[in-house]
């Protein structure tokens, strides 16, 4: 069954931008584990925008961040940035938010 999602922005990633084509799965509640980034060590690589299965980064101009909409908390964002701007947090911190 293809489940069939609009995209929401227009430039999900470098390579998925303008089809959307990844980007079909609401992520919904059962993530673990956010990517939480720490811009001030974040140098506009990219290399977490490559790597990341579901292209769901968008390009932020100077970072690239994550759309938890769809990002599957896999973690491999954090793996590959060679400066450790992305560090994983358990979604249980984020509990209390709206
Ligand atoms: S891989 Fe790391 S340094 Fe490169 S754009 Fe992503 S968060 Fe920034
Ligand atoms: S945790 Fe995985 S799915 Fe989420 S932004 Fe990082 S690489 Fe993409």
């Amino acid at each position: 069954m293809v489940v069939k999602h609009k995209a929401i922005f227009k430039t999900e990633s470098p390579w998925s931008n303008g089809k959307g084509v990844l980007l079909k799965l609401d992520t919904g509640s059962w993530r673990t584990e956010r990517p939480v980034l720490d811009v001030s060590k974040c140098n506009y690589c990219g290399l977490c925008a490559l790597y990341c299965p579901p292209q769901c980064m968008f390009d932020r101009g100077d970072h690239f961040e994550a759309n938890l909409a769809f990002c599957k908390g896999c973690g491999i964002c954090a793996k590959e940035c060679p400066r450790g701007a992305y560090k994983m947090v358990p979604e249980g911190e984020f509990a209390n938010e709206g």
